[in-house]
């Protein structure tokens, strides 16, 4: 997978930017959740080891970083374009910050735990566990850091469109619905190339991060089944943001 430079491209991003996801906290509204210690995707759902790589991937963190940092512009590029259309103003999510440790980065005064990754609205940054995210990329592969980066990403344009649901399950799968158009809508503008494999890894990356099946679906912090999860991130890839219920 890789972002065609723009115009406006940037070079690498200083030092290690961004990131990612996974199924964990994702607050909207403010609270980081943190639903920690949830394993990074599931081993046996996401098929490379970490010494297998995708056809376009290498696992190195060198270019998990490149990743992120590409998935951040391409995001930024989108979502400015959806609010220029729309007549607002578009200020980027503030900052992509990676973390190692337990408490080492706060939201609103809760500290992060440890494999987590999280959008938080004070401050309006997304932050995430480094060691856990490389890991989830180097299971399911490099699309899948896109995903997670679209799935934060659209937490912090929730926010900004005043998009607050009453039930944690469909602020998440909302945000999929929105990861997915930024993606399927920057693959046919061509701001993104996919590579082969990219798709499955897709697949794989959502499928992997849903919900316990036992978990009732208004629990708070729920996030959706992986069927839920697979199906609005597809539903928004394939028919973008008129398919996400964005009002
Ligand atoms: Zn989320």
């Amino acid at each position: 997978m890789g972002a065609r430079p723009g115009r406006d491209a940037r070079g690498p991003l200083a030092g290690l930017l961004i990131a990612a996801l996974a199924s964990a906290a994702c607050a909207v509204g403010g609270v980081a959740e943190p639903e920690g210690d949830r394993p990074a995707p599931n081993p046996s759902a996401a098929s490379p080891g970490p010494s297998t790589t995708r056809a376009d991937s290498t696992t190195s963190v060198a270019e998990f970083e490149q990743d992120v940092a590409d998935a951040q512009a391409v995001a930024e590029r989108y979502w400015a374009a959806q609010f220029k259309a729309s007549g607002q103003r578009f200020q980027p999510i503030r900052r992509i910050t990676p973390y190692q440790r337990a408490g080492e980065v706060s939201c609103g005064g809760q500290a992060l735990p440890r494999n987590n990754a999280v959008y938080c609205s004070q401050g309006d940054f997304i932050a995430y566990d480094i060691a856990w995210s490389v890991a989830a990329f180097r299971q399911v592969g490099d699309a899948f850091v896109f995903y997670l980066l679209g799935h934060e990403y659209a937490h912090g344009i929730q926010v900004r469109l005043g998009i607050n649901y009453s039930f944690t399950i469909q602020q998440e799968l909302q945000a999929d619905c929105m990861a997915g158009a930024y993606l399927g809508d920057s693959v046919r503008s061509g701001a993104l190339s996919l590579a082969e494999g990219d798709l499955d890894e897709f697949r794989e990356g959502v499928a992997a991060v849903g919900d316990d099946p036992d978990q009732p679906w208004f629990a708070e912090g729920s996030h959706g089944t992986s069927e839920q999860r697979t199906e609005s991130f597809f539903r928004g890839y394939e028919r973008s943001l008129g398919a996400c219920d964005l009002g």
